[in-house]
């Protein structure tokens, strides 16, 4: 019988942008890491792909150059209603288009390159006692760590073991994303209402468009498939029915998630410590999920190499920390976040927040300033 368990630094479970992006900034303080992820690499993700530069400084510190991925910069931005009403704003920090397929399997290949491990699997049990994490996975392996980072994303098989409050609250909301080819401009990301939803538009590498909406089961449920709902729900904003029927389907089949749960999670669970979506997610129509987990890898990275350093002297401390920093970074943002997809998703009062908006469009940048971060500093 074998057993002998491999003893890690860190184990990251879930290889999204926040578990990745740990693991490379993890690698380079010298710690010995294993990520554990589902799936395999390059592979699809339901997203926006709308990336804000705030992050930017960040990913090349951890050597990561999105532009010669093929990266779009964008700094435009439409917002149309329900009924057809647009804004247009220039954005103020700006930020880039990039398909998941492409920036996932570049931040795993960065990860590998610096050592890190990376496991194919589902993790299912996570264990803490006498100062030390025991993780197992469904293929059979177990491995114990001193630090175990939680990045599986916004709803997985350990919140129910974890038996975290907001998994018991049943969410209404499912997405679906394609990609397309067809006639949309580099530098621009529009958000398109329709009713009972949103969908996103921006353009990736390789020319493509990535159009991304996100409704609840309630407006969805009344119409026989996707095409059905597109055709008499999404197609009634003009703009969104133009580059639907528009382009050429890039994806045989698009891909859709449901139980989108925007509900308030706590950043640390069992000790574990919570990044990205698995900490909080943020309404897409309001705020940059992509890059609150990578903020968040940065803010967890730094903290776990100042323990391993003994500049932290103890666990409480550095979850202590982590807590403070993480509130003190997202907090307020997650709520602004909150009251603007709300609003919006009450089509009287968006048709009157867009006639304000338009008379008054410094409170347009206001809103993305307060919802989006600032650049990211490399410490
Ligand atoms: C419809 C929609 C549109 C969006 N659009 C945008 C946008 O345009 N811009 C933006 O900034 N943000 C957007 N977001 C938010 C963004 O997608 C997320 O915030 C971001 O993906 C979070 O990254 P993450 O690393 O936390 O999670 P993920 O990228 O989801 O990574 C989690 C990983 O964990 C793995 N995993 C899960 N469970 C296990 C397990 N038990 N064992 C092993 N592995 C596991 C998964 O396979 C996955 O790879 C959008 C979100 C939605 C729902």
């Amino acid at each position: 019988m074998n057993s002998t368990i491999l003893f890690f630094d860190v184990i990251i479970v879930g290889g999204g942008l926040a578990g990745l992006s740990s693991a490379i900034h993890l690698s380079k303080g010298n710690l010995n890491v294993l990520v554990i992820e589902k799936n395999s690499y390059p592979k699809h993700k339901v997203c926006g792909e709308y990336i804000s530069n705030e992050v930017l400084p960040y990913l090349n510190f951890l050597d990561i150059d999105v532009f010669k991925l093929g990266a779009k910069k964008i700094d435009k931005f439409q917002l149309s209603t329900t009924r057809g009403q647009l804004i247009s704003a220039n954005l103020p920090l700006g930020g880039f288009g990039i398909s998941r397929f492409c920036l996932d399997a570049a931040l795993a290949n960065k990860a590998l390159d610096n050592g890190v491990k990376i496991l194919q699997d589902l993790v299912d049990n996570i264990q803490f006692s006498n100062e030390q994490f025991s993780v197992k996975t469904k293929g059979g392996k177990a491995y114990k760590a001193k630090i175990v980072i939680g990045a599986y994303g916004k709803r997985a098989n350990l919140d129910v073991k974890l038996n975290r409050k907001f998994i018991k609250i049943k969410s209404p909301y499912l997405a679906v994303k394609t990609h397309v080819k067809g006639v949309f401009p580099d530098d621009l990301v529009a958000l398109h209402n329709f009713e009972g939803g949103y969908c996103g538009i921006s353009k990736v590498e390789d020319n493509n468009i990535n159009l991304c909406y996100i409704t609840n089961f309630n407006s969805f449920k009344k119409f026989k498939n996707i095409e059905d709902f597109q055709e008499k729900v999404v197609f009634n904003n003009r703009f969104l029915k133009t580059i639907f029927n528009e382009s050429i389907p890039v994806f045989e089949e698009p891909l859709t998630i449901s139980q989108i749960s925007f509900e308030i999670k706590k950043p640390i669970e069992n000790h574990i410590i919570m990044c990205g979506d698995t900490a909080a997610l943020i309404h897409p129509l309001s705020g940059n999920g992509m890059s609150m987990a990578i903020r968040s890898a940065q803010l967890a990275s730094l903290l776990i190499i100042k323990f391993f350093n003994s500049e932290i002297s103890n666990r409480d401390d550095l979850e202590k920390q982590y807590l403070r920093e993480w509130n003190a970074t997202f907090k307020s943002r997650l709520k602004i976040g909150r009251i603007v997809a709300n609003l919006f998703n009450k089509p009287k009062i968006s048709e009157v927040l867009m006639q304000v908006i338009k008379r008054f469009p410094s409170i347009l940048s206001h809103i993305i300033k307060r919802t989006h971060g600032k650049v990211m500093k490399v410490k």
